[in-house]
């Protein structure tokens, strides 16, 4: 399989607009700039997807990338959009059509875009597997993978019953890390268990971690004065052997800039900045509303009656108050997974204590669930 140069992938999903309200609008000269730039720098893997800024994502990279460059100078990334699938007769017109869009007759990385427990169950149902496999088989496809976002279980169960696949695409940053709700660490070891590399997504978690509370950037400025939080944050995934390429959705030259600057000759963090910015994670979680420490003796030393899954759903509702998240959020996509795998929801929680005669931090959980639920079934602040 082929391996990047270098470990940082352009993600065309938060390009430069020249209207800000209208996501079709790609300011292409800036973008073909930082593409210039990007590729100079001796940086190949750029990502795309079907839906990215209102379907012009790969028509941009089409454009930007396939048209101003010879095909052996970088590689494309594309995703079949199984969470939009409707039947099995629109797949190879969406696969036909993405090609075109992007002007290549082959994918260098094609991906099944956000696998978990539900759209998996689609991709077997609408034939998306054999589909992409019989590509892999004809080169249209040179890797396969597929993006993810639920549990480590989940994704276990995945590459053991489809070991073709050649690689994933997870979440990880430092303060996802040790996450229950999101299970970055447990994920990226049930990929090396598989021997399969790692494409990182939100390494930098949607921007929240390039604006740190600010006793958290006095720590990291101590350390590295000339390092930007995000710059921590993309190192951070970046230092992890099995890590093939960490994808950040640059969205100016400046950032480009930035990321390729530090990213061209990339070191690993020493271990003590490693462990620097574990504390800082932990920091951060302090600052939070539950103080969760994901031990999971409530779900495993009592017995829910109402099977709710406590400790994940902390961590997601944690996470949309740390980043004051007010409509729907990747933690909602992953608590409503939870729900689809047969987890009682927050709101069914019927105060029985049970749980919190078993937690070490004494946090009054039967409290808590109804403010869990207001904001993860309702998708409100609190
Ligand atoms: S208090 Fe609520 S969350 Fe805790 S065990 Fe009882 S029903 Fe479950
Ligand atoms: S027992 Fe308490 S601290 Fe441990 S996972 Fe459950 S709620 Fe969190």
């Amino acid at each position: 399989m082929q391996m990047p140069a270098k470990k940082l992938g352009l993600g065309f999903m938060r390009l430069p607009l020249t209207d800000a309200n209208n996501q079709k609008a790609i300011d292409m000269p800036q973008v073909e700039q930082m593409v210039d730039k990007f590729l100079q720098r001796g940086f190949t893997y750029c990502d795309t997807a079907w839906m990215y800024h209102d379907f012009m994502s790969e028509e941009a990279v089409g454009k930007a990338v396939v048209d101003r460059y010879p095909r052996n100078t970088f590689t494309i990334a594309t995703k079949m959009p199984d969470m939009m699938l409707r039947s099995k007769e629109q797949v190879p017109g969406i696969f036909a059509k993405q090609k075109e869009k992007l002007h290549v007759d082959y994918f260098d990385y094609y991906l099944v875009h956000d696998m978990n427990s539900v759209n998996y169950e689609k991709a077997k149902k609408f034939g998306v597997l054999p589909f992409l496999r019989g590509k892999r088989e004809s080169g249209e496809i040179k890797c396969l993978g597929f993006s993810f976002h639920d549990s480590a279980d989940v994704l276990d169960k995945i590459l053991t019953e489809n070991p073709y696949f050649e690689f994933v695409q997870l979440q990880i940053n430092y303060l996802d890390w040790e996450s229950e709700g999101i299970q970055s660490h447990k994920c990226y070891d049930v990929a090396v268990k598989h021997g399969l590399p790692v494409v990182v997504m939100e390494p930098v978690k949607g921007g929240t971690l390039a604006n740190p509370p600010q006793q958290v950037q006095d720590l990291l400025k101590k350390a590295h004065p000339d390092w930007s939080p995000a710059e921590w944050a993309i190192r951070f995934a970046a230092t992890l052997d099995h890590v093939m390429v960490v994808l950040s959705g640059m969205s100016n030259m400046e950032q480009l800039e930035e990321n390729t600057g530090f990213m061209q000759n990339f070191e690993p963090l020493s271990p003590a900045d490693w462990d620097l910015l574990l504390k800082a994670a932990e920091m951060i979680r302090s600052g939070i509303a539950v103080p969760c420490t994901g031990c999971r003796y409530c779900v495993e030393a009592s017995k829910c009656p109402q099977n709710i899954l406590i400790p994940n759903y902390f961590a997601l509702f944690n996470t949309r108050k740390l980043m004051q998240r007010r409509d729907f959020s990747p933690e909602i996509e992953y608590y409503e997974n939870y729900l689809d795998q047969g987890y009682g929801k927050a709101s069914a929680c019927i105060a029985c204590h049970a749980c919190e005669r078993v937690c070490p931090q004494h946090i009054h959980i039967s409290e808590w669930m109804p403010k869990v639920a207001e904001n993860l079934e309702k998708g409100q602040t609190f």
